[in-house]
C-alpha cells in the first residue's frame, strides 16, 4: 500500500477497497514507527489526521469526492495551518499556533486531503541541508550518514521514506528541487504566481513559490491541479486559468527540441553525476527528443545575485519577529532595546542571522547601489538569457545538483560551498520560471535529479515530459533499501 500512487489511492478508496481512516491510521503507524530515524517531521497531528479522514470518508459514501479525497499528505512547516504550531523550524515561532489556514493547505484540505502533519525544514528555509532546523537535522532515508537536501528536506525524506503519499514544500532557491533530487523523487516548482503565497510564512517574497513534492509526475500533476490558481490575498498571484494538467501527459515528446546549457555541465559538476544525466538524456533521444547546445553566459552570477536580494528581501521580511507581537520573547527585558536584541538574538539561529546581517549591509544607503541594485540588474540580465534559450528551444535539461547527498556536517563550517549546491537551481528563481527535478538513476547508491526547466506556465509541458521519462524508466519507483 505504501507503494501506491496518488490515482492508485484514489481508486481504492474510491472502490471502498480501503477506508481513508485505515489508510491515515496506517500512514501514522509508519510515521510512529519509523519518523524518528529520518527526523522529517516536527508535528504529527493525528487528531487531527483522523478527524479529516473520517469527514473524507463520508464524502466518498455521498459520492461527493474529488481525486485527492481522503488520501493523506504533509505540509512543509512554513505553511500556516489552523490551531497548529507553524514554526518554520525556529526557536522564534516554536510557540508560535497559526490562527488562519495559508491557501495552498486550505485548497487541498478543501480537495479532502488529509494533513499528517508539518515536516522539517531549514530554518525559515534558509539551507541546502535541512541542518539549520532547530529541531535537529533531517536524515537522508537512503544513507542516515548524509544530509537530505534543504530547506524542504523533512518533506522529500518522508516522500522517500514512504511516511506519506505526497508533500508540500517551498522553493526560493532550489528547496524543492535541490532535495527531491537528493532523496529521489519528483519535485515541481510553478512559475512565480502560479502558486499562493497567502500564508506561506516569507523568506524573500519575489523569489518565493510553492510546489508538490511526489514520487511521480503524475502524482504531482494531481497535487499542482489542487494548488494553483489566482488568490487575491496574494498581490503577486496571477489571474490567469489553470491548465488540466493531466490531459497533457501522455503527448508524444517527438520533435521535442531540449536546450542543454554548457554551464551546467562543466567542471563543477561531478563525473558520476553527470554520466547519469548523460544517460537519461539518451532516453530522452529514444523517445524522439532533440537536444540543443545552448548558452546561458550569465549563470555564473546566479548565485552571487542571489545571496544580495535573497539576503535583502529576508532582512525586511523577517524584522517582524520583535518579540512584541508574536513568537519568541527574552525572559524578563530591561527595557524595549533588551527586549528586542535579546528575543531576536535567542530566537534566531546562526545562518538566520548571516542572513539578516548580509540583508542589511546590502540595503544601506552607502551600498544599495553597488549591492542591491547590481544585483537585480543582473537579475535583469539572467531572465534574458533564459529568453533567448526559449526562442530556440521547448525545455532545458540538465543536472539538479552538482553531486549526491553530501555527509552531515561536511559544508556546515562553509556557506560558501553549501551556497554552491544551488548553483543549477537559483538562476530559475531569479527568473521566476518553473523547474523540476526528477530522479534518474544512482552513484553509489544515492540519487540522482535530472532538471527540467520550462517557459512561463509551462508546467503542463514540464509534466508531460517528465511523464513520459517516468512510462519508460523507474528509478522514482525505487525505494530506499533497494537501490
Ligand atoms: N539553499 C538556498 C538558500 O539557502 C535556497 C533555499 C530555498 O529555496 N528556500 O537560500
Amino acid at each position: 500500500m505504501f507503494e501506491k500512487t496518488l490515482s492508485e489511492l484514489s481508486q481504492a478508496l474510491h472502490a471502498k477497497k480501503i477506508s481513508s481512516v485505515e489508510l491515515t491510521q496506517a500512514y501514522l503507524d509508519r510515521i510512529e514507527r519509523l519518523g524518528e530515524q529520518s527526523n522529517s517531521f516536527i508535528t504529527v497531528t493525528v487528531e487531527q489526521a483522523l478527524v479529516q479522514a473520517r469527514a473524507a470518508d463520508q464524502r466518498i459514501a455521498a459520492g461527493e469526492a474529488g481525486p485527492l479525497t481522503g488520501i493523506p499528505l504533509a505540509h512543509k512547516d512554513i505553511f500556516c495551518t489552523d490551531g497548529v504550531r507553524t514554526s518554520c523550524a525556529s526557536r522564534m515561532l516554536d510557540n508560535f499556533i497559526a490562527p488562519y489556514d495559508a491557501t495552498v493547505v486550505e485548497r487541498l484540505a478543501a480537495a479532502g486531503m488529509v494533513m499528517l502533519g508539518k515536516t522539517n525544514m531549514d530554518e525559515f528555509a534558509m539551507g541546502s541541508s535541512n541542518e539549520t532546523s532547530y529541531y535537529g537535522p533531517v536524515r537522508n532515508p537512503w544513507d542516515p550518514e548524509r544530509v537530505p537536501g534543504g530547506s524542504s528536506g523533512g518533506s522529500a525524506a518522508a516522500v522517500a521514506a514512504r511516511l506519506t503519499p505526497a508533500a508540500t514544500g517551498t522553493d526560493t532557491g532550489g528547496s524543492i528541487r535541490q532535495p527531491a533530487a537528493l532523496c529521489g523523487i519528483t519535485g515541481l516548482k510553478p512559475t512565480y504566481g502560479r502558486v499562493s503565497r497567502y500564508g506561506m510564512i516569507a523568506f524573500a517574497s519575489s523569489l518565493d513559490q510553492a510546489g508538490p513534492m511526489t514520487r511521480s509526475a503524475e502524482d504531482a500533476a494531481l497535487l499542482l491541479q489542487a494548488m494553483a490558481g489566482f488568490d487575491p490575498r496574494d498581490s503577486t498571484s496571477i489571474d490567469r486559468p489553470v491548465p488540466d494538467y493531466r490531459a497533457s501527459l501522455e503527448h508524444s515528446l517527438a520533435g521535442l527540441k531540449i536546450g542543454l546549457p554548457r554551464e551546467y555541465f562543466d567542471q563543477g559538476l561531478d563525473a558520476a553525476t553527470a554520466a547519469v544525466i548523460e544517460a537519461a538524456l539518451d532516453q530522452y533521444r529514444r523517445l524522439g527528443a532533440e537536444t540543443v547546445d545552448i548558452s546561458l553566459p550569465n549563470s555564473g552570477l546566479s548565485v552571487p545575485a542571489y545571496y544580495v536580494i535573497a539576503p535583502s528581501e529576508c532582512s525586511s521580511n523577517l524584522s517582524r519577529y520583535d518579540g512584541v507581537r508574536f513568537g519568541y520573547r527574552c525572559e524578563a527585558p530591561r527595557d524595549l532595546e533588551d527586549l528586542y536584541k535579546r528575543s531576536r538574538g535567542e530566537g534566531f539561529g546562526a545562518e538566520v542571522k548571516r542572513r539578516i546581517m548580509v540583508g542589511t549591509y546590502a540595503l544601506s544607503a552607502g551600498y544599495y547601489d553597488a549591492y542591491y541594485i547590481k544585483a537585480q540588474k543582473i537579475r535583469q540580465l539572467i531572465s534574458a538569457d533564459f529568453r533567448r534559450a526559449f526562442e530556440q528551444v521547448d525545455v532545458i535539461m540538465g543536472p539538479a545538483t552538482p553531486s549526491t547527498a553530501f555527509r552531515l556536517g561536511e559544508k556546515t563550517d562553509d556557506p560558501v560551498s553549501m551556497y554552491l549546491s544551488d548553483i543549477y537551481t537559483i538562476a530559475v528563481n531569479l527568473a521566476g520560471l518553473p523547474g523540476m527535478s526528477i530522479p534518474a538513476g544512482f552513484v553509489d547508491g544515492l540519487p540522482v535529479g535530472l532538471q527540467l526547466i520550462g517557459g512561463y506556465f509551462q508546467e503542463a509541458r514540464l509534466l508531460n515530459v517528465a511523464h513520459q521519462y517516468q512510462q519508460v524508466t523507474d528509478w522514482h519507483r525505487r525505494a530506499p533499501g533497494e537501490a
